[in-house]
């Protein structure tokens, strides 16, 4: 790909890509003979019919391709190793809740027998609901209560397969005590901590310390309960989980092997271990790098499979037991690609370089030389010149505290240390062979436009805010125009962590994007890229704004698109019901007030009556910015 300033090349997987006109295309991965469909085309079809920016877009034919290649990468795995047992995937529910995404799922998984895994019961009674294969699995993590207990077991009366992995103890002694009652033999599984520790932003879930899962010393007490009680039969899993987004294939490896050899000896206990969940931990390259850090990987998906599968194969050899069937958890891998979120740019605040401002007779002479800076600067001398136009800048604003200036000359000398700024940062950018001081470095990166976007980091990318997570952020035109600014992204909340500044870029991860000036009466449309993953539940209503619209497309091979479901987003007035206010209840008020004010301020009917309509409008109105 020709100026390929984000890298789309390396992180897009084929699935997304730039058409001549510039704009941004999304490939079917289904179907490789599929025209591209133009993404900005998407947006503008949208906002025909009503559906406005931000929206989150997903892409069934992004799902339904992860879904595939992971069971399919399983298999093939299956095959190269001889391996003898079976692979069966299920999807944790937690990663993308919503009803669209995880029918989705269970769709497109029911020919591979994938299940699903659930960690709550609001989440049991969804998994419950769903089209899964009668081969496939449910399996059931977290803290269990005697209403969740009965659940499980009841479902299995209907040919579900539930598994109710163990927690703790004593969840063992309310299973027990639940399923004689029922009168129903519990399908059991235990989730065993283990001593790898693995890198990345997860790494709390992993290692002796990590909250979840027996010690070795519990297991045996849960294996001995189980015997006294005639039970060992029904333990048929074990569980572990290493943590989301793994970056260091060695780590998996080892993961694996700790795991594999736990199950062999609790299998040596007398359990009828079948099957051997490694839990999640496939992680997506956000950034391309292709590399083991945070927010890349260091290996592809089809080594995912195939490392697990023949580590689990030869330690299983090794002690002579027969081979389990593999069970994963892969939420992220599974969901991350299929979202993005296309906001547009509302304006920009720039450094302006190509200002011109001329010194006047009468300037104070500071202002003066502050102003020359700019016809002066020299590749070899760049950091004298910022500190020169730093220094000035710092003067004039003392004079100006201490009256002895006034606001439009301070308003100029601003100007021009700007544009010095400005400029000292184009000719770093245009001689970017030079090796520039980092002291230099540093101190430019404060000097980036700011681009201000329709959207809410809080509520669409809570990760990014909490976690530093990168997505790929790109504008969806103009890819055939060199940007010609750096920016970095402020959203609509006024919260000043509302605020993006690390981005996935050519050769890597830097502080600032570049992008494209404003055209004024053209709309500029951002894309992140990767969004589907735990990021639609984890958003929050800062600011009061809330869920944004959200479309469902399926790619066709003709290059155009079909709606399979829109989901409008939050509206004033639901917002403002989820923090207790009742919409009818805040009009009613509104109302009572400004008839008082009527009588008070000597409004006329008529203005009151545009008041209390416009008031009424606003609650039913997006929460976002909305543009006429
Ligand atoms: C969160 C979670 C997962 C999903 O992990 P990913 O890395 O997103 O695949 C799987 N299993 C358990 C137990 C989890 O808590």
């Amino acid at each position: 790909m020709e100026n390929d300033a984000y890298g789309i090349s390396r992180w897009g997987d084929g699935l997304i890509g730039v058409l001549t006109n510039g704009n941004v295309c999304l490939h079917d991965p289904l179907s490789t003979d599929a025209s591209p469909v133009d993404l900005a085309e998407v947006i503008q079809k949208l906002e025909r019919r009503g559906i406005q920016t931000p929206v989150l877009l997903r892409v069934s034919n992004f799902l339904e391709h992860r879904i595939r290649a992971i069971n399919e990468g399983f298999r093939k795995a299956i095959e190269q190793v001889s391996y003898q047992g079976d692979y069966r995937g299920v999807f944790p529910i937690k990663v993308n809740q919503q009803a669209h995404v995880v029918e989705r799922v269970s769709e497109y998984g029911e020919e591979f027998y994938f299940g699903l895994e659930v960690g709550s019961k609001a989440e049991l009674l969804i998994a419950l609901s769903q089209n899964i294969h009668p081969q496939g699995l449910i399996i059931c993590n977290g803290y269990k209560d005697s209403e969740f207990i009965r659940l499980a077991l009841l479902s299995t009366k209907l040919g579900m397969r539930t598994v109710i992995v163990m927690e703790s103890v004593r969840e063992l002694r309310l299973i027990i005590e639940v399923s004689k009652k029922l009168g129903i033999p519990p399908t059991l599984g235990v989730r065993v901590k283990l001593a790898n520790v693995v890198s990345g932003n997860w790494a709390a879930t992993s290692g002796d310390r990590s909250s979840f899962g027996l010690s070795i010393a519990q297991v045996m007490e849960v294996v001995e309960t189980l015997r006294k009680e005639d039970l060992l039969d029904c333990l048929v899993l074990q569980h572990s989980h290493l943590g989301s987004q793994v970056p260091n294939m060695v780590e998996i490896r080892k993961f694996a092997q700790e795991a594999s050899r736990l199950f062999i000896e609790i299998a040596k206990l007398g359990a009828n271990l079948k099957f051997l969940d490694l839990g999640g931990g496939l992680g997506v390259d956000y950034t391309g790098e292709n590399s083991s850090s945070a927010n890349s990987i260091n290996y592809s998906l089809e080594e995912y499979c195939y490392s697990l599968v023949e580590t689990v194969c030869f330690e299983m050899n090794d002690a002579g037991v027969s081979h389990p069937c593999i069970v994963t958890e892969s939420g992220r891998a599974c969901v991350a690609q299929s979202s993005m979120l296309i906001f547009s740019v509302l304006e920009s605040t720039s450094y302006e370089r190509d200002e011109i401002i001329l010194a006047e007779k009468d300037d104070h002479p500071l202002l003066r030389s502050l102003i020359e800076i700019s016809d002066s600067l020299e590749r070899e001398s760049l950091l004298e010149s910022l500190n020169e136009a730093t220094y000035y800048r710092d003067e004039l604003r003392a004079l100006f505290r201490r009256g002895r200036l006034s606001l439009p000359v301070l308003a100029r000398a601003e100007r021009a240390h700007q544009k010095t700024l400005g400029q000292i940062r184009k000719m770093m950018d245009d001689l970017d062979e030079m090796e520039w001081s980092d002291e230099l470095n540093l101190r430019v990166q404060g000097m980036a436009d700011i681009y201000h976007c329709n959207f809410s980091l809080f509520q669409s990318l809570p990760d990014v805010w909490a976690i530093d997570q990168l997505h790929p952020i790109i504008p969806i035109t103009r890819l055939h125009e060199k940007p010609d600014r750096n920016a970095v992204l402020c959203d609509v909340t006024c919260d000043s962590d509302g605020r993006i500044d690390r981005f996935v870029v050519a050769d890597g991860v830097a502080d600032c994007l570049p992008l494209h000036s404003l055209n004024e009466d053209e709309e500029y449309y951002l894309g992140a890229f990767f969004v589907g993953a735990y990021q639609e539940t984890l958003g929050d209503l800062h600011n009061l704004f809330g869920d944004t619209n959200v479309v469902t497309i399926r790619l066709e091979n003709s290059g155009d698109f079909e709606i399979l479901d829109e989901v409008e987003g939050d509206t004033v007035a639901q917002v403002l019901s989820y923090v207790e206010y009742e919409p009818k209840r805040l009009l009613e008020r509104f109302k009572a007030r400004a008839e008082d004010a009527v009588k008070e301020h000597g409004a006329t009917l008529d203005e009151l009556k545009e008041l209390v309509s416009t008031y009424r409008e606003s609650l039913q109105g997006y929460t976002y910015y909305e543009s006429d």
